[in-house]
């Protein structure tokens, strides 16, 4: 049977797209192995799936690079503001003298990678830096200590003070502080706590090779609590820990079977920092991250796709790549923690270049225990 002609199509789709656009989709778009219906696509990026096998995900992930791209650029376009990018800014509100073992963090006390131990910060000069982070542009403030776990001491207290101040001006807020029991995590949500980031990092085989004094268990319990509080969930990963691509599968498999998908989901490339285990891992070559986004992307079709460590070495023609395949949110500001990062400047002009439009405070909506908290009041 002859081969029949290849068909371009060009897609441009509503938001959301209407019955009547996906009835209309009929052509077929090619890739250079396969042939994937955009009736499929669209089937897929609309039904917000939490049995997905590695099989599957692999699927996807193995896809020719461009077909890859297209397919989550697509899914991008149907769930959400085609070029609308979310700025985060990150600020290390405690830093260094952790007693974790963590392979890749500068921030590890057993590691000598000349961090200076910090303090944890005052509540006035967060709510300044918060400020700042605001009029350069930021819709959501991240506020990192480097904790194990939290624990119920005034330290607490001034960290629940900080979520409040940076909650009045209008900031999504954000805290990563290590596990939380319940309790913690409900303390947080009534201060006004917007997402709680904890990442799993990488797949559960892999885990034990990159930190030993916590377990996978330990940080999906940490997820529940989070998300059993009602708070916005933010949970991703890093590539760059010697994993494999099966690894680098399973670590989406688990945040996509997670019962409800992270809102946000950063995928982090390691920064390799001397002194620390990991220091001299080599670099992942900028198509290895391009999948990572395409196929969070496309397996969690409703989540933020976070570009978070490692953009530095991004070229903007390169990170237009991955704002094609789905990632619709930066850390911006010219630290990431302990690590370099873009400066809010230069970020404004590939902002400008690449037509992206900064997204607002609260487009999403609130998280859960403010909805709760409004309807009682
Ligand atoms: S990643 Fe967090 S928990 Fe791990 S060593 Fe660094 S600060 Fe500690």
């Amino acid at each position: 049977m002859p081969t029949p002609p290849a068909v371009i199509v060009v897609v441009s789709l509503d938001h959301p797209p209407s019955l009547k656009l996906r009835r209309a989709m009929k052509i077929s778009i090619t890739g250079e192995n396969q042939i994937v219906s955009p009736f499929q696509i669209i089937r897929d990026m609309s039904n917000i799936r939490h049995n997905w096998t590695r099989e599957e995900i692999g699927e996807i992930y193995e896809r020719p690079l461009l077909s890859l791209v297209m397919d989550a650029a697509i899914v991008h376009k149907a769930n959400h503001v085609f070029g609308e990018v979310q700025i985060s800014s990150l600020l290390s509100i405690k830093t260094g003298g952790c007693s974790e073992d963590c392979g890749y963090c500068p921030q590890a006390a057993r590691y000598h990678t000349g961090v200076q131990v910090q303090a944890l910060m005052k509540v006035d000069d967060v709510l300044t830096a918060a400020e700042n982070a605001k009029a350069g542009g930021a819709s959501r403030f991240c506020m990192g200590a480097a904790w194990r776990e939290v624990r119920d001491n005034r330290d607490f207290d001034r960290v629940l003070e900080m979520v409040k101040e940076v909650n009045n001006i209008g900031m999504e807020v954000c805290c990563t502080l290590g596990m939380l029991t319940q309790y913690q995590a409900e303390r947080l949500a009534e201060a006004g706590l917007y997402a709680y980031n904890h990442n799993i990092d990488t797949s559960e085989e892999h885990y034990s090779e990159v930190i030993t004094t916590r377990t996978y268990d330990d940080r999906l319990n940490t997820l529940e609590h989070v998300r059993k509080a009602g708070i916005s969930v933010c949970s991703g990963g890093i590539i760059g820990l010697g994993e494999t691509d099966t690894d680098r599968i399973g670590m989406l498999q688990t945040l996509c079977n997670l019962p409800q998908h992270p809102e946000s989901v950063p995928i982090n490339v390691l920064v390799p920092v001397a002194g620390t285990p990991l220091a001299n891992n080599g670099r992942v070559p900028f198509d290895e991250l391009v999948r990572m986004i395409a196929t969070a992307r496309i397996v969690m079709p409703h989540s933020a796709v976070r570009l978070s460590a490692g953009r530095l070495e991004l070229s903007v023609a390169e990170q237009a790549m991955c704002f094609m395949a789905g990632a619709n949110s930066i850390f911006a500001g010219d630290k990431l923690l302990t690590t370099p990062n873009p400066v809010f400047n230069a970020d404004m002009e590939m902002f400008k270049t690449l037509g992206l439009t900064p997204k607002a405070a609260f487009a999403d909506g609130q998280p859960k225990h403010k909805q709760v908290a409004d309807a009682m009041q």
